[in-house]
């Protein structure tokens, strides 16, 4: 499917006019459906087809199995990213991670429990998340939806953004899309946020687009109003030097996403926090064992966010509510599309947080006009893979990417 974006603005470009995502329906033969949703550009698709038709007669229950017919189907399958994307996710992952969900989903319906259940039990009842931050461009009149805000390209106008969020979502916590702006400009930005919400978590995460004196300029600057600071420089050995020269916490989606890197980023001390995500970290499941990885190697864990819809947000709270240790605020896009695929419109996110859904399994169903309407858009718009670097070249001729930048 594609769904209408909006011009967010990030290291490596901006995103497009449309974001792409694929909803997953596995069907039992005792008539029980599970649904999931994932990445929906053509490597992620592609995955998904290749594995789809080796699933057939697995029993839902059997998740070990399930990972060895999609790695049988997939063999030297290598990433989804484009090379042009930060960092890899493996289509091994990636395609699991999608299958398991819906699997998870038909487990709950059979046993008329939550999903949540299924991974320990929820530990909280709602999970918190914080408002996600970007500056943008105003999005252009022949692209697909609405627009959020028009143009936030300064602090001031960020500051707005931020408050218009809190009063409709009523977060309480903040982490700010970086890399954008001259960083003496976003640490304004993070100074401004101090200023109006005294008492709120702050977070930046530029992406990687800063080099170790940059990122320790900033250290200096706003450290101290930090709840965590994310992927200021890119790869692991930078993220090292740094962590060796700050006290600031370091957090990562970028250097740390498969369990085997955990050791790495251990041994060289680069990252006090790693982000969980069920789409690429072998699932619901997965997710739940990262958080147990953390808590034993003294690491702290938090929840990444690419743009999403409704049935990803279920997931996502259903691990979050689970996992014990997972006490940060998460992270969503969700705000920023009007749109969604399940029943009922979307799922409402009150005083900054979403209660885990009740129902059996998921506890969201699809509403198949509007995955269908979706789907019609992504066959009208032609857009097959994400390129935020080429969409950047419509609003700025001239942008090149670099990475690090400052
Ligand atoms: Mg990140």
């Amino acid at each position: 499917m594609a769904i209408p974006d909006v011009p967010l603005v990030n290291t490596k470009g901006v995103h497009q006019a449309v974001f792409l995502r694929a909803i997953i329906e596995m069907e039992t033969d005792t008539g029980l459906v599970g649904i999931g949703e994932s990445y929906g550009g053509a490597r992620a698709l592609n995955g998904l087809r290749r594995a789809a038709d080796g699933l057939i007669g697995l029993d839902p229950f059997h998740l070990n199995e399930l990972r060895q017919r999609v790695e049988a189907a997939l063999p030297d399958s290598g990433g989804i990213n484009a090379p042009t994307m930060l960092t890899q996710h493996q289509v091994v992952d990636t395609t699991y991670s999608a299958f398991e969900i819906p699997l998870l989903d038909i487990q709950g319906k059979h046993l008329n429990r939550p999903l949540c259940d299924l991974l320990g039990g929820a530990v909280r009842d709602r999970v918190g998340f914080g408002a996600y931050l970007f500056y943008k461009f105003a999005k252009p009149a022949d692209q697909p939806g609405e627009d959020m805000f028009g143009e936030v390209m300064t602090p001031d106008a960020l500051l707005a953004e931020a408050r218009s969020l809190v009063d409709t979502y009523g977060f309480k916590s903040f982490k700010l899309k970086g890399g954008v702006l001259d960083p003496d400009l976003e640490i304004e930005t993070m100074r401004k946020l101090r200023e109006a919400f005294p008492h709120a978590p702050l977070r930046i995460d530029p992406m990687g687009a800063w080099r170790v004196p940059t990122a320790l300029r900033v250290c200096d600057a706003i450290g101290d109003i930090l709840e965590y600071l994310e992927d200021p420089v890119r790869g692991m050995d930078a993220m090292a030097e740094l962590s060796a020269q700050t006290d600031v916490l370091l957090s990562t989606n970028l250097v740390v996403v498969e369990f085997e890197q955990i050791l790495e980023a251990l041994e060289k001390d680069a990252v006090q926090i790693i982000l969980s995500d069920h789409h690429y970290w072998r699932g619901a499941t997965g997710a739940r064992h990262l958080g147990e990885v953390c808590r034993a190697a003294r690491l702290g864990v938090s929840m990444h966010s690419n743009t999403h819809l409704g049935v990803s947000l279920a997931a996502m709270v259903h691990v979050a509510a689970a996992t014990p240790n997972l006490t940060y605020d998460c992270d969503t896009h969700y705000p920023w599309t009007a749109h969604d695929v399940i029943k009922g419109g979307k799922l409402p996110i009150v005083e900054g947080a979403v209660a885990v859904p009740v129902g059996a399994g998921l506890g969201v169903a699809l509403d198949q006009d509007a995955v269908a309407e979706f789907h019609a858009l992504y066959v009208a718009e032609g857009l097959r893979d994400r390129e935020d670097t080429d969409e950047m070249l419509k609003y700025v001729p001239d942008y090149v990417r670099v990475v690090p930048r400052w």
